[in-house]
């Protein structure tokens, strides 16, 4: 697939401010809030600024915004640090945390005091809303507006040596009360709130608020360019305001861009906690989530990831994209990657009459059709064999081309194979059918040009190894829509069925966790890396071969 090769608008305004000589260099960063785990929309904006800083030889840093200990937690932390690992990322000894930096923050705060653009409210926060006013009348000025920078002073000095109660007064930024922008009234910069901070303890009482805190995080850091998302752009002239007050030189920029939202998938974080916290996944790794451990965990591959993220492009305009697209990114991935090897999800048994009772015979395979590279295996054959149900029918459908009595077929690397008679349960259901072989058509291949047009995959039986398969369906309801009309979600009954009885081939107890494979004539698995071992194997199915996108 060719990559698009016209610059997006971020790539240009880089190369506008480096020509300018506005920046000598550029420096970008992912800067989580370790509130939850990364899922695929923030694998978009880890892999859009690391492969900008990557594009002009420059810097990515990743960067925990932790600035706020009321949701965050070390689980969180963790999780975060082993995902971008895994996708790839190159942030060298760049990691950094917000919280290191409280100190330097709280000296910016007492800057701006003391230049009389900051000062100390003690406004209740339902008063503060009510001055703020609205989007079509302007707000008024805090009777604590214009305290003396030395009171101001004084007063955050003993907000941060835990004078006074929670809440009870706030260090805001002095703007403008009747500014367009409600971002720009007088915005708070400092709460008091008495909480244990995951890094810092119990040292302070204080804390910086997200519209001050992240521009200076940007500014310490020398960040150059500080990509984020839509939501953010009314935040950007108090994010310019920031570091002008507070004097940096060279001052880092905000560059915004849309989200990624995929059609009919659960992403906020908000909502994937809550199916975690209501028990209805398997914690937040569970295969049907779009998470990054979830999808890491499903057999995605970082290399999908990025493929997905060059396909879907960078703009500043909303947009779904089907998930389908993301389907095909897998499976391109691993088309040529990974051997194809055969399961039986549903088996009845194949017994070949005319073949001797004990004999075992070793059949070459070709590991993977479309790449000879990955060489060939040896797969025994032998007189019972595992088939899928679906390759025999009682009364035959229309073209259908796979066993019903009297039909041959074609047994993959095997031999041709006539159905000759089958038998069933009491309830009507097939257990077992009957062939013949020819030994003539050894290796598949046709001993006299009579052709057969059905091949179907096969399995030794007395060398299958029994394996619990999963097949996943979207958690959404698609027909119903994400949520419901209260903001819960429309879940699908079907999205996890389970197989305990499948069937595998014997080479496959090679394999490890995390190993992905093509089950022929099926779809994309790969080993469940929390579940399987080595005596119950467990299987996710990635994806089917089927496929409803194609690339333009
Ligand atoms: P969510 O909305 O899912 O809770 P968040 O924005 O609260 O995510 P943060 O940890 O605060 O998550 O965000 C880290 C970075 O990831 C931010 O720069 C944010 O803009 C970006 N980001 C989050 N969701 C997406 C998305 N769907 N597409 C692109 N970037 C995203
Ligand atoms: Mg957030």
């Amino acid at each position: 697939m060719e990559e698009t090769v016209s610059k997006n608008f971020i790539e240009q305004e880089i190369e506008k401010d480096l020509q300018e000589g506005r920046y000598k260099e550029v420096v970008t960063r992912f800067p989580p809030e370790p509130n939850g785990y990364l899922h695929i929309g923030h694998a978009k904006s880890i892999l859009l600024n690391s492969g900008l800083a990557k594009e002009y030889q420059g810097t990515f840093h990743f960067r925990f915004d932790d600035t706020n200990p009321t949701k965050e937690k070390t689980e969180y932390v963790d999780s975060i640090k082993e995902d971008i690992d895994w996708l790839g990322c190159d942030y060298k000894d760049h990691i950094y945390f917000a919280s290191d930096c409280f100190d330097r923050m709280y000296e910016c705060a007492e800057f701006l005091i003391q230049k009389g653009k900051a000062y100390v409210c003690d406004l209740t926060p339902e008063e503060i809303r009510e001055y703020r006013g609205t989007l079509t009348e302007p707000g008024k000025n805090s009777p604590y507006r214009d305290r003396t920078p030395e009171e101001n002073l004084d007063l955050f000095r003993r907000m941060k040596a835990g004078e006074f109660e929670d809440g009870s007064k706030v260090l805001r930024a002095k703007i403008d009360m009747t500014s367009g922008n409600i971002n720009m009234r007088d915005p708070i910069l400092y709460r008091i709130a008495r909480m244990e901070h995951h890094n810092t303890g119990n040292k302070w009482c204080i804390y910086p608020m997200y519209d001050f805190a992240h521009p200076l995080e940007d500014a310490f850091e020398g960040i150059t360019h500080s990509i984020c998302t839509l939501e953010f752009e009314d935040h950007r002239p108090l994010y310019d305001w920031v570091v002008q007050e507070c004097e940096f030189d060279c001052p880092p920029r905000q560059i915004e861009f849309a989200k990624l939202y995929l059609e009919n998938v659960v992403t906020g974080k908000r909502y994937i906690k809550k199916l975690v916290d209501d028990g209805i996944v398997d914690g937040w790794d569970d295969p049907r989530l779009v998470t990054l451990s979830a999808l890491r965990r499903r057999g995605y591959t970082p290399e999908s990831i990025q493929q997905f993220m060059n396909l879907v492009g960078v703009t500043k305009s909303h947009g779904a994209v089907d998930m389908a697209m993301l389907e095909y990114c897998i499976r391109d991935d691993l088309k040529l990657k990974r051997p194809r090897v055969a399961a039986v999800l549903d088996p009845i048994k194949l017994v070949i009459t005319n073949y001797p009772e004990d004999q075992v015979e070793y059949l070459e395979a070709k590991n993977n059709q479309e790449n000879e590279a990955m060489g060939t295996r040896e797969v025994p054959f032998c007189k019972e064999l595992y088939i899928e149900r679906e390759d025999f029918k009682i009364e035959k459908p229309k073209k259908y081309r796979r066993f019903y009595v009297g039909n041959e077929v074609r047994l993959m690397n095997a031999y041709f194979v006539t159905c000759t008679d089958y038998e069933t349960d009491e309830d009507g259901k097939v257990t077992t059918i009957y062939g013949t072989y020819d030994p003539e058509s050894k290796g598949g291949n046709s001993p006299d040009g009579r052709k057969v047009r059905g091949t179907i995959h096969w399995i030794a039986a007395p060398f299958a190894k029994k394996a619990e398969v999963r097949l996943y369906e979207n958690i959404v309801d698609e027909e119903k829509g994400v949520y419901d009309e209260d903001g819960n979600i429309n879940l699908n009954p079907n999205s996890l069925t389970v197989i305990k009885d499948a069937y595998v081939e014997p080479a496959l107890e090679e394999y490890g966790p995390g190993d992905s494979f093509q089950f022929m004539r099926d779809g994309y698995y790969c080993i469940d890396t929390k579940d399987s071992t080595k005596e119950n194997m467990v299987f996710n199915r990635i994806v089917s071969l089927k496929s409803s996108y194609k690339p333009s």
